[in-house]
């Protein structure tokens, strides 16, 4: 019988979730003598065209990572919607925007004229910006185009699954994997991880207080903290109670704050202002003054609570 084939393939990705796959350790090594690879272009020699050349459906499943910030990004997430019965998004920037969804509070203008002419670190005497398309000598080179707002994946095209994280845990991809190799997959939709908040899973659950209290916001590189105890109730911002579980709480448990990578549960609509209205119910203060003194703890309220999510979120993106 012939093996199912599976793809994978990166878009606005800093590479992560691609070293998640290989972080399967030997357990890649099941996975491979499973399935059929077919389309990997960070680790395997195969090319559009190999992909263009398949029948409809014939690829089982399309694991796509990385947000939609180009047109070249656009067409092979068609493509391979096209080709795959079942399209995956891998990873938060697949699945909700991720990091390089904050892109979304500028332009396309400004993060060209600021990357490649105002960038203290630039030296651009020509002060030449990327074209789409140049010509000379008869010759032609085309770019892909630099859209103006960043997607996640389902705001392109549509998507099956989803598996959460930044990137997803080897042993939450194991668990997919199997779950498509032996056709148990929950209703397409589905978030594949466990629809709980993280604080739900956190060793430190039974010493967050059941009313919280803060007077101030600290940050962790400039914090003794106490290992035995919730780090919100410590005062540090942590996401955990607007952020899914399905992590193992690796980074509570690692003494760092959730910074929310495995998005909202199905009940929260946007985790950017489930996370603020749960601690604007927790300052503790009297008076305006006091709020904004407590407020300016958080030095990047945005790129805090949109962190993964700007581009899926209620705002989206900046006006400009
Ligand atoms: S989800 Fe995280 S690890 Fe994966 S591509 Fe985005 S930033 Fe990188
Ligand atoms: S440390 Fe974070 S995840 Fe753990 S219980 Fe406290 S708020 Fe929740």
């Amino acid at each position: 019988m012939s093996k199912p084939k599976v793809a994978f393939y990166w878009c606005a990705s800093c590479g992560g979730c691609e070293e998640a796959v290989v972080d399967l350790a030997e357990d890649i090594l099941a996975v491979t003598e499973a399935v059929e690879l077919v389309f990997w272009p960070v680790a395997l020699d195969f090319k559009r065209a190999d992909v263009e050349a398949m029948q409809e459906d014939e690829i089982a499943v399309a694991f796509i990572n990385g947000a939609i910030r180009t047109s070249e990004q656009e067409e092979m997430a068609h493509l391979l919607r096209r080709k795959a019965q079942l399209v995956v998004a891998f990873g938060a920037c697949s699945h909700l925007g991720g990091v390089p969804g904050l892109a979304n509070l500028w332009d396309r203008g400004t993060i060209l004229r600021y990357v490649y002419q105002e960038a203290p670190s630039v030296a651009n005497g020509l002060n030449v910006i990327p074209q789409e398309m140049w010509s000379e000598d008869g010759r032609r080179v085309t770019l892909p185009a630099f859209r103006n707002t960043v997607r996640a994946l389902n705001q392109v095209t549509p998507v099956d699954y989803y598996l959460p994280g930044c990137p997803p845990t080897p042993k939450l991809i194991k668990e997919a994997v199997g779950a498509i190799l032996e056709g148990k997959l929950p209703p397409k939709g589905t978030v594949l991880a466990p629809d709980v908040a993280l604080c739900e899973e956190c060793p430190l659950k039974a010493s967050k207080p059941e009313k919280l209290t803060l007077t101030e916001f600290k940050r962790p590189h400039r914090t003794m903290m106490d290992p035995t105890t919730c780090l919100l109730a410590q005062g540090l911002l942590c996401m955990g109670p607007a952020t899914r579980g399905g992590c193992e709480a690796l980074c509570p448990t690692g003494h760092m704050p959730c910074t929310g990578c495995f998005g909202p549960t199905s009940r929260v609509k946007d985790q950017g202002a489930k996370i603020l209205s749960a601690i604007a119910s927790v300052v503790d203060a009297k008076d305006e003054g006091e709020i904004e003194r407590i407020l300016a703890g958080i030095p990047d309220p945005i790129g805090t609570f949109y962190r993964y999510s700007l581009p899926t979120s209620i705002l989206r993106r900046r006006v400009l």
